[in-house]
């Protein structure tokens, strides 16, 4: 999952990066509204973090409001200092679904975030599940059938991903996009690295049971049953 951050504070924009990167999210922080609105108009979005009072030429609530208005519907959690009733009730009808006030709590600000990237259809509780293939994004646990499979961030990532979108052609742009921030060097195989990773810690153990990760020649993958 790829989360955008526009935050004009250096020091809160890098600590968000940076934990919800230790939690296997790819995050890309910008410092303005105008970079801000150009970069959260990118659909490949899984989430936003937008601070309310921004440098530039609008603020975080009228970033919100233009978003909706250009029907970006991409999830937004609203960074403030300020926490009186009438302006959290401002930023959730500027279009926000969450709204958190500084300072917060890092493991306030996960726990929505997770709340937030929750899809229902494919959740039952808090776990995504495929078979016998379980990931829990809240205690990073994934199991396939009893047995405790260990990920990297990014092997979890991509899973997370995978599992949000089972029975569904991905591509291999759509991992780009969501799994990778703009800084990172993807090259042309990265994706089967990782992918080949995946395949040698949720099939390969399991040679009994039926593969889940399949490569369509020439479109990407399925994760399906
Ligand atoms: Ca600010």
């Amino acid at each position: 999952m790829r989360i955008l951050v526009i935050e004009d504070e250096p020091k809160i924009a890098q600590a968000v990066k940076k934990g919800l990167e230790l939690k296997g999210y790819a995050v890309d922080a910008v410092y303005d509204s105008d970079s801000g609105l150009s970069y959260a108009s990118d659909p490949d979005y899984d989430l936003i973090v937008l601070d309310r009072m921004l440098p530039g030429k609008i603020d975080g609530t009228e970033l919100c409001k233009k978003l909706r208005e250009d029907k970006i519907n991409t999830p937004i959690i609203m960074l403030t200092a300020r926490g009186t009733i009438g302006d959290r009730v401002e930023g959730l009808n500027s279009g926000a679904d969450d709204y958190l006030v500084k300072p917060f709590s890092f493991d306030e600000l996960t726990a929505r975030v997770q709340a937030l990237l929750r899809r229902p259809p494919v959740n039952v509780g808090t776990e995504l599940l495929l078979d016998d293939l379980s990931l829990n994004p809240q205690t990073y646990q994934v199991k396939r059938g009893n047995k405790p499979i260990k990920l990297s961030h990014k092997e979890f990532a991509l899973l997370e991903y995978m599992l949000h979108h089972q029975n569904q052609i991905i591509t291999k742009e759509m991992l780009v996009n969501h799994i990778w921030d703009e800084d990172s060097d993807v090259l042309p195989n990265t994706i089967e690295v990782y992918i080949g990773y995946l395949r040698n810690k949720i099939d390969r153990p399991f040679p009994k049971k039926k593969p889940l990760i399949h490569t369509l020649r020439g479109f990407g993958y399925k994760l399906s049953l």
